[in-house]
């Protein structure tokens, strides 16, 4: 999203200078601000924007005309201003806006700058749109594509679910109830064998006369709910609402997953998700390897060039070893300050693979603040066919000693506990 843009129409500099702030501090684009409709104009001609947030009223624009001109330049456009007529308010929905806010008091400010943030995600977002009425598709392709989500469309539940499974982008299914082949509840019920709850939002649409029919989507595990017919905007609130909340999940997920300096697994994911991996692995029968790292004289790091140095080491390693192990065949993770570990399964050329990870860290120093530090890492690797995680660790940890023992930078390899030694030669 680092590329995006964003524009902000308002007579009043005082108004401006808010909001700009607040999307310079919590939406990652560059935001751009103009004061009238020229120059607005002016603004749009010289570049593109994703999205749009407009007063109705500029001095020379008094009819919301800028609002016709940034959707005739294809950009989303959000009507942020005063209370109007119900009339005003159904001529702009006709147009297709992306959201009318009333500016009053903070919390509507709060509401804009993360409706903001919502547009700009939904690029990366895809909906299905799953219902037997090629009209009601369409209509509601068309209402998602104003909030610039990628749109998938399926005429019955089956094939709604065959999209889904080849469509791992999708985030959100709104479904119909009363299809051909495959009803909405059946879809719902289909659908959370693939996806579970917080990682897949379903909202369920019927006009079915049927009075139990909210109930049974909610308790098929659906998330939501519509009445047909609805507005634009109750659809919109609803999506944003799920979406958010699904975001929401995902981050307090990656707080308790990931270790925050490098992004790396932390260790109690390390143990919790690596043991599951590793059972699975032996149970087919694969390899599977441990491999231990430790930093060597890390502490002269952080005397020599400063904390801060040490960090960004840390965080050069944690990208290596993603850049190297980030595959479905290997989990690494960041066991505690300078030592980190990688789960191998179903890898043969492990030697190969960390000896030349081992090698490209230390052909390479890190660019951190103060100074170009050179790094090296001594790690340890077994691999202890029908042993468990925690004997993996032990076992790596004591080839770890033993490498720094034989003077650090290098890898020693154990394949099983009898060709192990203690390190103490
Ligand atoms: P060896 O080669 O024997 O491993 O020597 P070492 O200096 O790397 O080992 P030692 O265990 O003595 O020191 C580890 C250092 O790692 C001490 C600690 O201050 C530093 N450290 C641990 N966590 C962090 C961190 O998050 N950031 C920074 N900058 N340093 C850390
Ligand atoms: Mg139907
Ligand atoms: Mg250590
Ligand atoms: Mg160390």
């Amino acid at each position: 999203m680092g590329n995006s843009s964003v524009l902000v129409v308002d007579d009043s500099p005082m108004f401006l200078q808010v909001v700009t702030r607040r999307l310079a501090e919590e939406v990652d684009a560059e935001v751009v601000a103009a004061v009238s409709l020229r120059a607005a104009q002016t603004a749009m001609a010289e570049r593109r924007f994703d999205v749009a947030l407009l007063d109705l009223n500029l001095p020379d624009a008094p009819g919301g005309e800028v609002v016709d001109l940034a959707l005739a330049h294809h950009i989303p456009a959000i009507v942020f201003a005063g209370d109007c007529s119900e009339q005003t308010r159904s001529r702009l929905w006709a147009k297709r806006i992306v959201d009318y806010v009333v500016k009053e008091g903070e919390e509507s400010l709060n509401y804009a700058v993360r409706l903001v943030r919502r547009i700009l995600r939904n690029r990366q977002v895809a909906v299905l749109v799953v219902d037997d009425s090629a009209t009601v598709r369409h209509m509601l392709a068309e209402m998602l594509a104003v909030h610039c989500f990628t749109v998938l469309e399926a005429a019955d539940g089956s094939e709604g679910l065959r999209l889904l499974a080849e469509h791992p982008n999708v985030r959100l299914v709104i479904t119909d109830y009363e299809m051909p082949q495959m009803n909405g509840v059946r879809l719902v019920q289909a659908a959370r064998g693939l996806y579970p709850k917080e990682e897949l939002a379903i909202i369920g649409i019927s006009g079915h006369e049927q009075k139990d029919l909210s109930a049974r989507f909610l308790k098929s595990g659906a998330n939501d709910f519509l009445h047909k017919p609805f507005s634009a905007e109750e659809l919109y609130c609803r999506i944003t609402q799920n979406l958010d909340l699904l975001e929401y999940i995902r981050t307090i997920r990656d707080l308790s997953e990931k270790d925050m300096l490098t992004g790396l697994a932390n260790r109690r994911y390390f143990f919790a998700h690596g043991s599951q991996l590793l059972a699975k692995a032996q149970e087919r029968q694969e390899p599977v390897y441990v491999a231990m790292l430790d930093l060597d004289h890390f502490k002269r790091v952080n005397d020599q060039y400063g904390h801060e140095a040490g960090d960004a080491v840390l965080r050069h390693l944690g990208t290596m070893l993603l850049r190297h192990f980030g595959g479905e065949q290997a989990l690494p993770a960041r066991l505690g300050g300078e030592e980190f570990a990688v789960l191998f399964v179903g890898v043969t050329d492990v030697a190969a693979r960390v000896e030349a990870f081992r090698a490209e860290l230390a052909a390479t120093p890190v660019n951190a603040p103060g100074g170009s530090v050179p790094v090296t890492v001594s790690i340890g690797v077994c691999g202890l066919p029908g042993q468990n995680l925690e004997r993996h660790l032990a076992c790596a940890d004591q080839l770890l000693y033993r490498a720094k023992h034989r003077g650090r930078n290098r890898v020693e390899m154990g394949a099983s506990p009898q060709k192990m030694d203690t390190g103490k030669e």
